[in-house]
């Protein structure tokens, strides 16, 4: 028998003042016009993390499915989740101890990403969290019923509330993104950013648009253009394919614009100022990463004939330097699939980057090989690379385009940039080397995942840069992830791993597989989760200090 909100009332007034595991009585579905609310999980008590609702709409969608591509669908859900959050934010306050009358709607970041919150099918599902009212640990039924009787009211409006040219533009601005992202190879580009965008944000922990920014203009000579779907015909500035620098003075705007690359495989919502870059999806920020733990790598396109014979073909370490971690990361993306790879040189070895004529004439026995020596064979293998560079500039040599940023603007230098590169030779020798750019496959094995290592097991995400996983921290702070919610996925997906896992599968097609089920925001019922992509399963997996990996013959 279903429960009416007439009974939902009624039962929360009746638990005025017992202890809070009543709330438990609260499981299950409760059903009135229009639109049911399910209590998916019901916390244990008032500190615990708030209770998991879901509201789901049988009826008035007709006019939601506006979109054409799935893009534009999770858009649509975006949207939603969005519009709940801003809805909700009128519910009464309700005081009391811990997490009561909290309301929570799991959208983080200007990121459209797909999240397990809200879901189109057949009905609209959107779920968020409620801390249920409480004194101390005793039940504040009355309290609770004031605020779920003001949430039925909100949740009973709110399709037909919806800011319907908001939601058209949400959809359409997605639909775009794709169009122009799926169009990028074909065009031979590796990223655009449209004439207009505000790529600068506000502060360094701010997602929002810096005000009063000077506005992104296209270089004449880079200037490409769109037509795409819904906005029509859209210019800006083409990336091509091949070695890309970023360069100009310091301040004038060189990382702020490889930043805004590097968020440019996301689509992001209307108004964020970034909504016209739109960087191809197999594109991977590389950096040097002190101390971050390697596992089976075979280093030697980059680090070889170490002292005492050491061998770097399959290479682990708990504590890497900074040029082996930035040759690991470029190694790992590389296996992973990336196809274009954005540095940056201030947070770049230097030793890794280049090695000039002085160096090349003092030290003899080298063991590192610059990324310099390796352009020639990175575009052999189709990857691209888009580097800033303010102090390197024997990268000027080998540069398909070069752009320098001067007052935040971008102009194309690349003629002026070889005419250099002739009158200012370098006198530095572009050897062969004895290694092969190769990489090896590897597999892991399915105790790498095993979160029970160690005594306790546990799977967390904390903030964006830690995932506690079992006894381990594993430290994402170098992954370009935006969300929690995506750090919980990683988790989620790091249990499926261990099932997964065989010691034969190639982590590629590994972290490909954990991604590819239909039911990924299924994986726990919780409103938290948000999309990530194979390259930041793979690097998360690549982090992890108990990775075990077996070598696969490539
Ligand atoms: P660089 O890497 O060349 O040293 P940054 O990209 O770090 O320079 O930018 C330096 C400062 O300029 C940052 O504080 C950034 O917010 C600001 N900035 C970047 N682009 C713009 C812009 N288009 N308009 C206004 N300020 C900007
Ligand atoms: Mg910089």
């Amino acid at each position: 028998m279903a429960r009416s909100y007439g009974d939902l009332l009624a039962l929360l007034s009746a638990l005025e003042g017992k202890p809070y595991p009543f709330y438990k009585d609260l499981k299950g579905v409760w059903q009135g016009e229009g639109f049911s609310l399910r209590f998916v999980h019901v916390q244990g008590d008032p500190f615990a993390s708030p209770s998991v609702l879901e509201v789901r709409y049988r009826e008035g969608l007709e006019g939601l499915r506006v979109y054409g591509a799935l893009e534009g669908r999770i858009a649509l859900e975006d949207f939603l989740l969005r519009s709940l959050k801003a809805r909700l934010r009128s519910l009464p306050r309700v005081g009391g101890s811990g997490h009561s009358g909290e309301v929570y709607v799991a959208v983080e970041s200007p990121k459209v990403l797909k999240r397990a919150g809200g879901h189109l099918g057949e009905e609209l599902h959107l779920r968020f969290r409620l801390g249920l009212p409480a004194h101390g640990r005793r039940i504040l039924g009355k309290e609770a019923a004031r605020l779920f009787k003001a949430l039925l009211e909100h949740l009973r409006g709110f399709l037909q509330d919806l800011d319907t040219r908001a939601l058209l533009a949400h959809v359409h601005q997605a639909e775009d993104f794709a169009y122009i992202q799926k169009r990028l190879p074909e065009r031979g580009l590796v990223a655009f950013v449209g004439d207009g965008a505000i790529l600068p944000r506000e502060s360094g922990v701010s997602q929002r648009p810096l005000k009063g920014a000077i506005p992104f203009a296209s270089p004449p000579s880079l200037r490409v253009a769109f037509r795409v779907p819904h906005a029509g015909e859209v210019l800006g500035m083409g990336l091509p394919r091949g070695l890309t620098l970023i360069t100009g003075g310091g301040f004038h705007g060189k990382t702020t614009l490889l930043e805004a690359l590097v968020h440019g495989v996301h689509p992001h919502i209307p108004g964020d100022g970034r909504e016209w870059v739109v960087t191809e999806a197999w594109a991977q920020r590389v950096q040097s990463e002190d101390g971050r733990s390697v596992k089976g790598v075979d280093l030697r396109p980059f680090v070889h004939d170490l002292p005492l014979g050491q061998d770097t073909s399959f290479f682990s370490t708990e504590d890497a330097s900074g040029s082996t971690s930035l040759a690991a990361a470029i190694l790992e993306a590389l296996e992973l699939g990336a196809r274009t790879l954005f540095l940056d040189e201030d947070t770049s070895a230097t030793n890794l980057l280049v090695r000039d004529a002085r160096m090349q004439a003092l030290v003899k026995r080298e063991t590192l090989t610059p990324l310099l020596d390796r352009v020639g064979d990175l575009k052999a293998l189709g990857v691209s690379l888009v580097l800033v560079v303010g102090g390197v500039g024997d990268y000027l040599d080998l540069a398909d385009t070069v752009v320098l940023m001067e007052e935040y603007l971008p102009k194309e230098v690349t003629e002026e940039a070889r005419a250099v590169a002739q009158s200012h030779p370098t006198g530095r020798l572009y050897g062969e080397s004895r290694y092969p750019l190769k990489v090896p496959p590897r597999a892991p094995l399915p105790e790498s995942f095993d979160p029970r290592r160690g005594r306790r097991e546990r799977v967390k995400g904390r903030g964006l840069r830690e995932l506690l996983y079992g006894e381990e921290v594993v430290d994402l702070s170098a992954l370009d992830l935006h969300e929690n919610a995506q750090v919980r996925l990683l988790g989620a997906l790091f249990r499926r791993l261990e099932r997964l896992a065989d010691g034969r599968t190639p982590l590629k097609a590994l972290v490909e597989r954990a991604l590819a089920v239909e039911d990924l925001f299924a994986l726990e019922e919780v409103p938290e989760l948000s999309a990530t992509r194979p390259l930041e399963l793979g690097a998360a997996v690549n982090r992890l200090r108990g990775l075990v990996v077996q070598r696969l013959e490539a």
